[in-house]
């Protein structure tokens, strides 16, 4: 029975449905059969450089021909070792003798309802433009800039300016504090820092500026600050040091040449959202996660020139660098891209938008369409949203009932969903189906992409059996691999590389089912151990949600005297109020779902759970407040502080 020794996950979810990709789907699929997917994973598996070095060749532009595909001491890595190529290059000048020229590479729409379009041309101009204006900063190869910038444009610019002169960008979150930009700013020793005047959300003026003002008393190492004007309210600008965006470019001109970079060049730093602790800084390099960004967005999203794509990612996270920047405009991809916050003017932003720009190819994240379950299906049926044909999803494990609520009402039984399994530490999605060959399972990310070879192993780092959940690792560098910890070596080895051996561990756990289709079980810090039993948060949580009344939920181990943990949940509700009778109704439904063994010892309505700003439930603050801790960690990342204190209270 018990897995002490092993330290093996139960699985007690036993989710059953499947559904094929449509005929109609993968006449139009370039990857359109599981035989044609087998073949390519094997033939990566066989030779994973080789496989690369094909893909490589004629998916990048090279400057200089790399020498080597990969030089692996680890755990570094080298990809096209020697090579010459400029991310910035591949997103924009590579498409200018093309059709896609002409193309709107990014379509634009700000919270209040104002839209710009932007062809690949058009950006390729405004692009030259901001790097020759950060030139005139005195930035140069090597240099840190940190932006802090609302979803407009002028964020993918900075990113792809920074890219065209080998600056390393780091994109901080709008929405996160002083304290937070200064830390960031400090650790990468950034020059200079772009924001704007305000950002918009919910209506309200955020004011970015201020915020900045204040981080930057903090951070001894920037010496400019760059304004975009973007709500027009009234900033301070301290003469020697802020500049107005519009003034930097005046008399610039967008004559700007790509420079060559060798494949290992810094391309940017980006702090993790910090769902388990202190933030760092993971660093990712040019030629291997460009490639990487590209080739996985064509596989995944089965990309075609016609397509109207929509990332609902902010640039802040991983998410919006390799699937709103550098994969789809490396594809040549015509990008939606949305400011605001998808419940202004009301719930039916999403849809009016999906409507309104036809758009083919939905991005979004499970928080999100748990909060569209909340919201009522009134708001998807105000809107004509058949332009729609294929959903993605990506941040969190998708429980199942909100995966089946996704395909029959937003994909209308039709489109596939691509649950996307990766990490900001892996630079491009792991594990995912490819939409036209790969049957999907509610809640499963099916399988691994052409090049990914991921192992299970116990806490004996034995190979787990099929359907035994344990630690998820890669067994074999990839070229989108995050290169290390800025600044802190010891952790990069520490934390990803000291545990399997000669493997790279993600720190989440995972099963492999009969039909060879893995399943997230979650964080390996979040396990519940019951009486000996492993339990997966994920699978309880599923459970718990299939009942009518509950909107949401988070479950959490507290230490018990004599099962060691006992099961705490934190349940938002819908269509009901909070009682007795529900709680004891929730404990027995969990008891029908999955068993005796996975009922939840206490359970406590909240009116919202404390979630990171991307939007995932920080379940390590929950433990903390189950577990009546007085002082409870790292919190820099958090979305609500107030929530959280609320949740205290009522303790
Ligand atoms: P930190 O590492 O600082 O705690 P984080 O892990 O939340 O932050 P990200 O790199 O943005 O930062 O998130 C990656 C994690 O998100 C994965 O390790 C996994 O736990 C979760 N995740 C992402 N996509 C999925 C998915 N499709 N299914 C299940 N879990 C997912
Ligand atoms: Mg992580």
């Amino acid at each position: 029975m018990a897995n002490e020794s092993t330290g093996r996950i139960d699985n007690v979810m036993h989710e059953a449905r499947v559904f094929p990709p449509t005929p109609e789907f993968q006449a139009k699929a370039s990857i359109s059969s599981l035989e044609q997917y087998q073949q390519m994973w094997d033939e990566a598996k066989a030779n994973p450089p080789a496989f690369w070095d094909k893909i490589a060749k004629t998916e990048l532009h090279w400057f200089e021909p790399y020498r080597k595909t990969l030089e692996w001491n680890e755990p570094f890595a080298k990809w096209f070792v020697d090579g010459k190529t400029n991310a910035s290059y591949n997103c924009l000048d590579r498409h200018l003798s093309t059709s896609r020229r002409d193309k709107p590479a990014i379509i634009w729409e700000g919270e209040p309802g104002d839209t710009r379009t932007l062809t690949y041309a058009e950006l390729h101009s405004e692009v030259c433009r901001f790097a020759n204006g950060l030139k005139k900063l005195g930035i140069q190869q090597g240099d840190v800039v940190s932006i802090y910038m609302p979803m407009t444009p002028e964020l993918a610019i900075a990113m792809l300016a920074c890219a065209r002169i080998g600056a390393i960008h780091s994109v901080i979150f709008a929405g996160f504090s002083a304290e937070a930009i200064a830390d960031r700013n400090q650790d990468a020793s950034a020059r200079v820092v772009l924001t704007s005047d305000g950002a918009w959300r919910r209506g309200k003026e955020l004011s970015l500026k201020a915020t900045v003002d204040e981080a930057l008393k903090k951070s001894p190492t920037v010496e400019k600050c760059v304004v975009l004007k973007r709500v027009g309210n009234d900033v301070e600008m301290q003469p020697d040091r802020d500049i107005w965006w519009h003034d930097l470019i005046e008399s610039v001109n967008d004559d700007c040449p790509a420079e060559p970079f060798d494949s290992e060049t810094a391309l940017f730093i980006l702090y993790t959202s910090g769902s388990t602790g202190k933030p760092k800084g993971i660093k990712h390099t040019t030629a291997g996660y460009n490639l990487f960004a590209k080739q996985t967005f064509e596989w995944v999203f089965d990309h075609r020139d016609d397509d109207i794509y929509w990332c609902t990612a902010d640039c802040g996270w991983i998410t919006g660098h390799s699937y709103v920047v550098y994969g789809p405009l490396s594809a040549g991809a015509t990008c939606l891209m949305y400011e605001g916050a998808p419940n202004f003017p009301d719930e039916g932003r999403f849809w009016n938008l999906i409507e309104k720009y036809k758009v083919t190819i939905l991005y979004t994240a499970p928080t999100a369409i748990r909060a569209f379950i909340k919201w009522g299906d009134e708001w998807v049926d105000k809107h004509d949203i058949s332009s729609l044909r294929l959903l993605g999803t990506v941040g969190e494990g998708i429980n199942p009932e909100a995966w089946m609520w996704y395909h029959e009402k937003i994909g209308a039984s039709r489109c596939p969903i691509v649950d996307t399994w990766w990490q900001t530490e892996t630079g491009g999605i792991m594990m995912s189906p490819l939409p036209g060959a790969i049957p999907t399972k509610p809640g499963s990310c099916t399988k691994p992409l052409p090049g990914v070879i991921p192992g299970i192993f116990d806490e004996n780092n034995e190979p787990c059996e099929k359907n035994q959940g344990g630690k998820l690792t890669i067994t074999h560098p990839w070229p989108g691999m995050l290169r290390g910890i800025w600044g802190d070596e010891a952790r990069y080895k520490q934390q990803y590389w000291s545990t399997v051996p000669n493997c790279y561990l993600a720190g989440d756990n995972a099963r492999l089912d009969d039909d060879g289709y893995y399943w997230i079980m979650g964080r390996i810090d979040d396990v519940i151990n019951v009486s000996g039993h492993r339990l997966s948060t994920i699978e309880v949580e599923s459970a718990l949600i299939t009942h009518p009344n509950v909107a949401e939920s988070a479950v959490v181990g507290r230490p018990h005297d004599i099962k060691g943990q006992a099961i705490a949940a934190f349940v938002t509700l819908r269509d009901a109020e909070p009682s007795d009778e529900l709680k004891a109704a929730l404990k027995l439904h969990v008891r029908k779902e999955i068993g005796a063994l996975a009922v939840p010892d206490d359970i406590r309505f909240t009116a919202v759970l404390p979630k990171t700003r991307s939007g995932k439930i920080m379940r390590r603050l929950l433990r903390d407040i189950a577990s009546g801790k007085e002082s409870l960690g790292d919190m820099s990342t958090l979305e609500d502080v107030a929530s959280l204190s609320k949740l205290q209270e009522e303790d």
